[in-house]
């Protein structure tokens, strides 16, 4: 599936190959296709724009990191504003009733018959639940036929009434059955149009108001594309579903709905329908549909790994200059910053077990590092990288530049120089074993 959409990628991200960094120019090209295939298929204007607007935003903020291409590095943009858009994680069904009611609704045809039962032998066989469905379809009795067989073939009961023919009484019924036989969810079929009419919304609000559902699924086909998403959008008005179920997303189905769906009615993707068989059911996951949307899971787990790289990098370039006595006050820097860049000291301490309470009445300031900083900012390039050189006429011109006194730069100078001793022998194997020995 999608793959209309995956091959329009791959040429938008061909353009990209071979160029070094994430520019602004190089971008717009790259991202004017991808907003073309998300339209081509079938993807809603407002949702592909502020989509597309997005990844580019992100692109242009990213760190260029040597091991990956800009291509790749966009890839795993999109992979996540994708699995964003579609709702970022998985949502689970709300199973705390009792017993659990769940409507399930949408037109005739989407799947709704066939879904019921993939859902009572989901809940059966993954959740150990015990399901009684509800044949609420009363204008087609081959309705009620075809849920009895998927019921004795799942092994499921299932609930009819062949007699009446008004169905907010067989859901209530239903639910009565369901608490007399100690069934801990309910599933009511309902029956559909072939488009939406006035009468099939009445009759469903209905039965909506009369069981008091915990769950409503709106069940759409997902081939039906731009049209899935209008239906989403007038059903979810009237009956203000809990989540989405899209079906028949095994065949050559255009990815549009699932893209747009979440967005327009802001409601969840909960299962997605990949066969005719009682097994194809997923649970949906957003970030999996998004990888498989892109076809590119390969180059999602590339650059994460070189995401986290390029911290390593850097940490090794610090460990070569330790090891070297070349740490430098640029290096402490760049260290204060990183610690900054980790939350404020007060939260930080409050992670550490037990030192939490014990902080809790010392007033520790965020600006703590300010006057540090201003010593090293007042120090001239040459000095940042070789403070052997920081003698006294220099130490006091700092002092007067940062505008402090002689005492804190000496305490500052005092200070790094401990630092550099203690971090030199821990750079050393035998040196830091025998330290710890030491220690008490
Ligand atoms: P209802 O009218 O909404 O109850 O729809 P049905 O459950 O009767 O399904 C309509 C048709 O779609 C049937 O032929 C089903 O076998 C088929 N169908 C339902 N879900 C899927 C699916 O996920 N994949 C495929 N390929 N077919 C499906």
């Amino acid at each position: 599936m999608f793959e209309n959409l995956q091959d329009k990628l791959d040429r938008a991200f061909k353009v990209l190959k071979g160029q070094g960094s994430i520019s602004e120019i190089n971008v717009a090209e790259t991202i004017k296709e991808i907003r073309k295939a998300l339209l081509d298929a079938d993807v809603n204007y407002k949702t592909a724009k502020a989509f597309t607007d997005e990844v580019k935003e992100k692109a242009l903020g990213q760190n260029v990191l040597t091991s990956v291409s800009p291509g790749q590095l966009l890839t795993k943009i999109m992979n996540d504003e994708l699995a964003l858009l579609m709702g970022g994680t998985v949502t689970e069904l709300e199973l705390t009733g009792n017993p659990t009611v769940i409507l399930i609704a949408g037109l005739n045809g989407a799947g709704k018959t066939t879904f019921s039962g993939k859902l009572a032998n989901f809940l059966k066989t993954q959740k150990g639940k015990k399901p009684l469905l509800v044949a609420g379809d009363v204008y087609r009795p081959a309705a009620i036929d075809q849920l009895q067989v998927l019921g004795e073939q799942i092994g499921v009961p299932v609930y009819a009434n062949l007699e009446s023919k008004d169905p907010i009484a067989i859901a209530e019924e239903g639910v009565a059955e369901a608490k007399r036989n100690g069934n801990s969810v309910v599933i009511i079929d309902t029956a559909g149009r072939l488009a939406i009419d006035e009468a099939l919304m009445t009759e469903i609000s209905a039965v909506r108001d009369a069981t008091k559902p915990h769950e409503i699924l709106f069940v759409v086909d997902a081939m039906t594309g731009q049209d899935a998403v209008n239906t989403a959008k007038i059903f979810n008005e009237r009956l203000d579903y809990t989540g989405v179920v899209l079906t028949k997303l095994d065949g050559d189905t255009r990815g549009g709905a699932a893209l747009s769906i979440k967005s327009v009615v802001n409601k969840p993707i909960k299962f997605i329908g990949t066969g005719e068989k009682m097994e194809a059911l997923d649970v949906f996951h957003p970030d999996r549909m998004a990888s498989r949307i892109l076809g590119m899971g390969d180059v999602i787990s590339l650059v994460e790994r070189a995401q986290q790289q390029f911290d390593e990098e850097k940490a090794a370039q610090l460990q070569k200059k330790i090891r070297k006595n070349k740490f430098d006050f640029n290096d402490f820097i760049s260290q204060i910053q990183q610690i900054k860049k980790m939350g404020n000291m007060k939260d930080l301490m409050g992670m550490i077990p037990g030192a939490g309470k014990a902080m809790k009445d010392i007033e520790i300031e965020d600006d703590a590092f300010k006057p540090i900083e201003a010593i090293i900012h007042s120090m001239t390039p040459y000095e940042r990288e070789n403070p052997d050189v920081i003698n006294q006429s220099r130490r006091q011109r700092i002092a007067k530049g940062a505008g402090t006194d002689l005492q804190e730069v000496n305490k500052l100078m005092k200070q790094f120089n401990d630092m550099r001793k203690v971090m030199k022998q821990f750079s050393n194997p035998a040196a830091a074993a025998k330290l710890m020995k030491n220690m008490p």
